[in-house]
């Protein structure tokens, strides 16, 4: 018998909200399963934060439907109040009351019932801070500043936890041993969290599902393999991670391309964009090959080449460290990983030539 899945703890739908002439959010919809985490990822200004305030009753949408676990809490004649929507909120710069300690802190959000004082000491064992009930914040660092933000945020059993940027105020080798702990803790309570990120790796490494915000829209709600190798569109493409970009002409599920003959996921025909992740090109110096490495970036646990093909194009290769090959010498170059195939700009939906297609150009979107 096949499991079952897992309840919606919270479906967005078709959000929309304004200020003025912005508009943030416009017609967001998405949702996230009981116990997982999403990230909300998007570039800054896309309305990622709008959202969360939305999510939270801290701003009220102009259109669209909220349900928590089940009950709608914003809608057409709808809107619960913050305070009884139980939602856990995370902020970027921690929020702690200055002129509480660390369990009061924790405990804030919890009413004076029985078993109040095993609570707050059950989240702070959860997130590795009993030794540091008694303390104040100021007598904290950042990163045990955002755990006590987070047990705070769970004590009170939230049916959503919404973290906003929780760890961009951090250094990197902080940041992300915080990232592991709280994937960890959320895990252990089984909390459903959504948190938000402009940060790629943030999302990919952390998030059970992402959702890509782009211009106040989700434009795909997927797991973190799915978003980096199958985005939905070519927006999604040109903001996840890095990709060459090559013209190549399609038949069916095969695509023919200056680097040779690949295969894509659904049936295309005539000319397509072909996104190739640099990880996906395999290089070997070869004479006979079909062009030039110009440029070596060597960063430790790779590095990346930059091939110039004979038709001018230049791709971006990454490959082991080990490779060695000077500047200057040819190279083979050979698809081996996914790729996503689009339309290209200036034909239509048939794949038929419109407007002028810009020649291949020498064009690096690489980094
Ligand atoms: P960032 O990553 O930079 O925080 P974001 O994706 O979280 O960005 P939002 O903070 O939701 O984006 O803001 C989206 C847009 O809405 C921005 O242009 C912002 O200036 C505007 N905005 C947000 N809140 C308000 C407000 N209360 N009044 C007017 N404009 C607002």
């Amino acid at each position: 018998m096949m499991p079952e899945a897992p309840p919606i703890a919270l479906h967005c739908e078709g959000l929309s909200k304004s200020f003025g002439a912005v508009t943030p959010v416009g017609d967001a919809t998405f949702h996230v399963t009981a116990g997982a985490i999403l990230a909300l990822l998007g570039p800054s200004g896309c309305g990622k934060t709008t959202t969360l305030r939305l999510i939270a009753g801290l701003d009220q949408p102009d259109a669209g439907t909220i349900v928590l676990d089940g009950s709608v809490v914003q809608g057409p004649d709808v809107s619960v109040p913050p305070e009884r929507r139980r939602v856990g909120l995370v902020f970027q710069d921690y929020a702690l009351f200055p002129h509480l300690d660390v369990q009061a802190n924790v405990g804030f959000g919890l009413s004076r019932r029985n078993g109040r004082a095993a609570r707050v000491a059950e989240t702070l064992e959860l997130v590795g801070l009993s030794a540091l009930a008694s303390r104040m914040p100021h007598e904290l660092s950042g990163g045990q500043q955002q755990r006590v933000a987070l047990a705070r945020a769970l004590a009170p059993e939230p049916r959503v936890v919404l973290l906003d940027e929780p760890f961009s105020n951090l250094d990197a080798a902080l940041r992300n041993d915080l990232r592991n702990d709280v994937r960890r803790v959320l895990r252990e309570s089984g909390a459903t969290a959504v948190f938000v990120t402009h940060d790629q790796e943030e999302a990919l490494s952390l998030a059970d599902q992402v959702a890509v915000m782009i211009d106040g829209r989700v434009l795909q709600v997927a797991p973190p393999y799915d978003v980096y190798c199958h985005p939905v569109s070519r927006v999604v493409a040109d903001f996840i991670g890095h990709y060459n970009v090559i013209h190549g002409a399609a038949m069916g599920r095969m695509v023919v391309c200056e680097l040779g003959t690949v295969r894509i996921q659904d049936a295309m025909s005539g000319p397509v964009d072909l996104y190739v992740r640099p990880e996906a090109l395999q290089v070997t110096s070869d004479r006979n090959g079909q062009g030039v490495i110009e440029a070596r970036q060597f960063f430790g646990h790779d590095q990346l080449l930059h091939v110039r093909l004979d038709s001018g194009l230049v791709v971006a290769c990454r490959v082991e460290p080990t490779f060695i090959a000077p500047e200057g010498v040819r190279a083979r170059i050979q698809i081996n990983g996914d790729v996503v195939a689009f339309t290209r700009a200036g034909t239509d939906a048939r794949g038929r030539r419109g407007a002028p297609v810009t020649p291949p150009a020498a064009r690096p979107r690489l980094a």
